[in-house]
């Protein structure tokens, strides 16, 4: 029987069907964990509303838009504060976040003239900003607040702007699932084609979707597409731009990072505008390099992903097998939200040698879990939306050296001594593309060998620490057991990036390729 009971959850038996062992040869695929099901009363779910989904996860990386929340003042500062989803305009979007500071008064009488109000002001002090993205919460939803109305009325006396309404309360779906959903499709619905495009510059044009530029992702990616001669026309919608996604309709491709988030609006504009949808995965050197090869050969430009798969490989290899080599047999619990379960179960394994033991989705759906279970070893354990005890006899039971997971499980590891690294912000990333393969590598090896995690299991009170002994290394810890060509060796070496490693991309000059069009008419 491949279910798991909790210790702890022997009082809610509902929760047995929502973990999973995975044993050697067991069929998987008629004992899934049960998934994106309705969290059971009496369990403490690590999960966010569908608004968080809608508008933290998805609506808020948009860099050049107001992004309004219409009601209580807690919804909006609730998760945002920690999302490092920056951007190259001087990160407006992450310095501000606004809202209508719903009251009591406003529930009983209304709030419509309070959003209006807000609106009005928030152009007004903010002038260079024409758009605006407007998210409904319980409090605005449950009154019947018309929000669609309200931004009609303000953009008829505002012409210059214009305004993005999202109807996903926090209700609105079982976790913040819900509200990718209904953002993915509210946006189309409103928004893509009701502009054209600035410039088509490329023969080869793609919408970049599902990628949010969590600490630099989407501006590594775009530097290998540009390198490629493929223009990214949108980016759904780390680091992107409200008016490049009102024309998405206009490109050749979509290029799908997290399905889990945006294959919805994928699958929409493969409907209504007939452009294809290809899946793709930037974390690791292997899925990387396939995935550009994809990319080119759909376009026909093979040759150009393989000079950038071979540069980055041979610059960068040596650095991943340096941390490999001490990373190899370390056991970790791949706790993130969704998608990056089955994004980073293999691949962490096969590149950088750790072992996962454990993999658990706090939104995902079954298919998420399908496709990361059948990913990671055997005799890991599949928990879907787990609580924080599971998660703690969970961690006592796997006793792993290290948890990938977001801030809430990472400060219940931290009670525990488990180093932790949050898979949501990152620590030192970008972590997309080679370079930021290594800087998760090195994330990793740092995180497990920080001797404050041997420091942090004495009491200083006692004056335990021996004082004859010195302070004691990474390399001491992580070296002590190594072969001596490894440990010595001339090829491998530590990570050799600057710690920002944004900052050239943002000035980078580019080839220019001759357009197809121009070439026949020379
Ligand atoms: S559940 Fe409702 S009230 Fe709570 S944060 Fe989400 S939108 Fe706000």
């Amino acid at each position: 029987m491949p279910y798991h009971e909790f210790e702890c959850s022997k009082c809610i038996p509902e929760r047995k069907k929502h973990a999973v062992v995975k044993g050697p040869g067991e069929d998987l695929t008629s004992a899934l964990p049960l998934g994106y099901l309705n969290t059971i009363p009496g369990t403490i779910s690590e999960r966010g509303c569908a608004y968080c989904g809608a508008k933290h996860v998805i609506g808020s990386p948009m860099k050049d838009v107001i992004h309004m929340s219409h009601g209580p003042i807690g919804c909006t500062y609730d998760t945002w504060q920690t999302k490092r989803y920056i951007s190259d305009n001087d990160n407006f979007q992450l310095k501000y976040t606004f809202a209508t500071d719903m009251k009591e008064k406003h529930v009983v009488f209304g709030a419509e003239q309070l959003l209006k109000k807000n609106m009005i002001e928030a152009f007004k002090a903010f002038p260079n900003i024409k758009r605006m993205t407007v998210y409904q919460t319980c409090a605005s939803a449950l009154i019947g607040d018309d929000l669609n109305a309200i931004a009609q009325e303000v953009m008829d006396e505002l012409p210059d702007v214009d305004v993005f309404v999202c109807n996903s309360p926090g209700f609105a779906g079982p976790s913040q699932s819900g509200g990718h959903h209904k953002i993915n499709i509210a946006w189309i619905n409103q928004k893509v084609g009701t502009v054209e495009p600035k410039e088509i510059t490329s023969d080869y044009v793609i919408n970049y979707v599902g990628e949010y530029n969590i600490q630099g992702d989407q501006e590594v990616m775009q530097d290998f597409f540009k390198r490629m001669g493929v223009q990214i026309l949108s980016t759904f919608t780390g680091n992107g731009s409200y008016d490049d996604l009102r024309a998405m309709h206009r490109a050749h491709l979509n290029v799908l990072e997290c399905a889990r988030s945006a294959e919805y609006i994928c699958n929409e504009l493969r409907v209504r505008y007939g452009i294809p949808r290809l899946d793709i995965d930037g974390f690791g050197f292997e899925p990387l390099g396939n995935s550009l090869r994809k990319i080119a050969l759909f376009f026909g430009i093979e040759e150009r992903a393989q000079a950038i798969i071979d540069e980055e490989t041979a610059r960068w290899k040596p650095e991943l097998d340096w941390y490999k080599a001490r990373l190899t047999g370390k056991k970790v619990c791949l706790w993130p939200g969704g998608s990056k379960l089955w994004h980073w179960a293999h691949v962490i394994h096969e590149e950088m040698g750790v072992d996962v033991v454990s993999v658990y989705t706090k939104f995902g759906h079954q298919g998420d879990m399908e496709k990361g279970i059948s990913r990671c070893e055997e005799g890991a354990l599949a928990i879907d939306d787990p609580n924080e005890l599971e998660g703690l006899e969970a961690m006592e039971t796997l006793k792993p050296d290290i948890i990938f997971t977001g801030k809430r499980p990472g400060e219940v590891a931290k009670k525990i001594r488990v180093p932790y690294l949050n898979a949501h912000g990152y620590h030192n990333g970008p972590w997309k593309g080679w370079e930021g393969w290594v800087r998760f590598a090195r994330d990793i090896y740092n995180a497990i060998y920080s001797p404050l995690h041997e420091l942090s299991k004495l009491d200083i009170s006692k004056d335990e620490i021996p004082g004859d002994k010195g302070f004691v290394t990474q390399r001491m810890l992580s070296d002590a057991n190594l072969p001596e060509e490894v440990r010595n060796s001339t090829t491998l070496r530590e990570y050799t990036g600057k710690f920002d490693c944004l900052e050239a991309l943002r000035h980078k000059t580019y080839p220019t390729f001759e357009r197809k069009a121009a070439a026949v008419a020379g």
